[in-house]
């Protein structure tokens, strides 16, 4: 099959995500480029189950749900936190943690206590990634995968109030503060030939490089 051709100005996309934080983080990024965006809660669009076991198989579940059900093309995000002496958990199973509602202050408790259980008191031992697959998806069934991955170490308390989910506890290397303390363009402001800080915004970078028209 060829590839997706690329998009520009006016073309449609469907926000795979349900995920109001994604959901701004992804209008934020796309702003620079006139895609005539909507989200699949705006379509109504059912969240299909997250059943699988890498974020490259649920980005997928989710982009191919949602172009098929919108019949455009859409672009989804599976993103987590793997945290190195848990053995990479929550991962996959990130949003879980955070339970029904979802409660971020539960969450990051969670992970605390299982670094606690583990003895990882020193920040070498508090060793972390975000990581975030983005699936552009045709509703004839062609898609394309694009990869970002963010390392830092988690602090406690959590510090901060800005950004979504996880972000007061995660410190991406190369800085002092954590996610929940910077301004959004911080963590995820991008611009053409940069690389971008967080796993959202390098994934994107990769998906801007490929996939938007020049
Ligand atoms: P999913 O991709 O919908 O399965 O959920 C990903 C989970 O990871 C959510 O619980 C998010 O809150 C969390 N997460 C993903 N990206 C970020 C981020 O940039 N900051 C904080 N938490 C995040």
């Amino acid at each position: 099959m060829t590839a997706i051709p690329r998009l520009g100005p006016g073309t449609r996309l469907v926000l795979a995500t349900h995920n109001a934080g994604k959901l701004a983080e992804f209008q934020e990024l796309f702003a620079p480029f006139g895609l005539d965006l909507v989200s699949a809660g705006e379509l109504g669009l059912p969240e299909p189950e997250e059943t699988g076991t890498s974020f490259a198989e649920n980005a997928r579940t989710k982009a191919h749900a949602a172009a098929r059900g919108a019949d455009m093309l859409a672009l989804s995000d599976d993103s987590g936190l793997c945290v190195d002496a848990l053995n990479g958990d929550p991962g996959v199973y990130t949003a879980d943690w955070a339970g029904v509602p979802r409660d971020f202050s539960r969450a990051m408790r969670r992970v605390e206590d299982a670094l606690q259980a583990a003895n990882a008191t020193e920040p070498s031992r508090r060793r972390a990634s975000f990581n975030a697959t983005l699936c552009l998806a045709h509703p004839d069934g062609r898609d394309a995968l694009f990869v970002g991955r963010c390392e830092g170490t988690l602090v406690w308390p959590p510090r901060g109030d800005q950004g979504h989910g996880y972000d007061p506890m995660f410190m991406p290397d190369g800085y002092d503060i954590t996610f929940g303390q910077m301004p959004s363009e911080m963590k995820h402001g991008w611009a053409p030939g940069e690389k971008g800080l967080s796993h959202r915004a390098r994934a994107f970078a990769l998906f801007v490089e490929t996939q938007i028209e020049k």
